[in-house]
């Protein structure tokens, strides 16, 4: 593995490390039948070593290509001082937990995600509440589908352990001659950050702000009133920051993230009017209104879609199907 400029033209989840700016590397992580195929873990240079944005996910061949990761960067895996976690998912967070088990490195989170960590170590960890909401929202199909499946998503229960800081929204990581600021931006999570280095013009995003998809909205253990809500007012809330390089959890960098959070909340106007139609139009229930909208993963339609094989196999891991379901939602 050598350490090589970022190019956009690339495969972004190919394994390697990537500059995209000096002193930033850029290192996919494989999630092993995940469709999202990669996470991108990002390694800030220290004078002493290095700070990780976001870690991986254990059990998946991520923490040896990390390991050779920064050994391209003449570092290893002692050498990491920090690692910053944007939210609690497992393809973010678990490599955190499995690296500090290693070598004892400090793991920080937003303290927006302690309700969700808090439970997930218990039988409450599971698709309970999404069920209920699914229940209400008369999706009794997809409910069908979901009987006999467990909810848990493939990791061990013990590797949800408590972060060493719980970070509040506007606290400043020092990271070399950089300064990181956490950003509370709820939606994807209730407890999402991103890292914002206004001086550097970066933006480390997480799952925020994606350049090919829009991420899952609410998919978690303890779920808020109004996520979409809070999404949409996270992304205002970036929208109104200097406008920064987009480096995304899940694709490729881009050079400004303005221009993508722009896209996104034009997007979200329309399926929100389209959605408004649809009730309108008579559709009583979200399963009904979704069932009113297009989709570009459902080519068979929404209700046979929703019944299929793969989804409900899928809803296994309710991150791959919430992938899958982030895709239906593209453009
Ligand atoms: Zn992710």
């Amino acid at each position: 593995m050598r350490v090589q400029a970022d190019d956009p033209q690339r495969p972004w989840h190919e394994p390697g490390v990537y500059t995209p700016v000096p002193g930033v590397h850029r290192i996919p992580l494989p999630l092993p039948g995940d469709a999202l195929r990669a996470v991108n873990v990002y390694a800030v240079e220290l004078p002493d070593g290095v700070l990780l944005v976001d870690a991986g996910q254990v059990f998946s061949g991520a923490e040896e290509q990390l390991e050779q990761a920064l050994d391209a960067l003449g570092r290893g895996l002692p050498d990491v001082r920090q690692v910053l976690v944007t939210h609690v998912h497992r393809d973010h967070y678990t490599l955190a937990v499995g690296l500090r088990r290693r070598t004892g490195v400090p793991v920080a989170l937003g303290e927006g995600e302690k309700p969700s960590l808090s439970v997930a170590n218990t039988d409450a960890f599971a698709l309970a509440p999404q069920v209920a909401a699914l229940q209400r929202c008369g999706a009794d199909a997809v409910v069908a589908a979901l009987a006999g499946t467990s909810g848990r998503d493939g990791m061990p229960v013990d590797i949800w352990e408590d972060p060493d800081t719980w970070l509040t929204d506007g606290a400043t990581v020092p990271a070399g001659e950089r300064t990181l600021t956490a950003v509370a931006t709820p939606g994807h999570t209730a407890g999402h950050l991103v890292f914002h280095d206004p001086a550097g013009a970066l933006l480390f995003a997480g799952d925020h702000v994606l350049p090919h998809i829009t991420p899952s909205i609410g998919f978690e253990a303890v779920p808020v009133p109004h996520p979409l809500r809070d999404y949409l007012g996270s992304l205002r809330r970036v929208r109104a920051l200097p406008d920064a390089m987009l480096l995304p959890a899940h694709g490729a960098v881009v050079p400004q993230a303005h221009a993508r959070i722009d896209e996104l909340l034009a997007h979200h106007d329309t399926r929100l009017a389209d959605t408004f139609a649809a009730v309108r139009a008579g559709r009583e229930t979200a399963y009904a209104a979704a069932g009113g909208l297009t989709w570009t993963r459902a080519s068979a339609g929404w209700t046979s879609w929703t019944r299929s094989t793969r989804c409900s196999r899928s809803w296994r891991r309710p991150r791959t199907w919430t992938s899958w379901c982030c895709r239906a939602s593209s453009w």
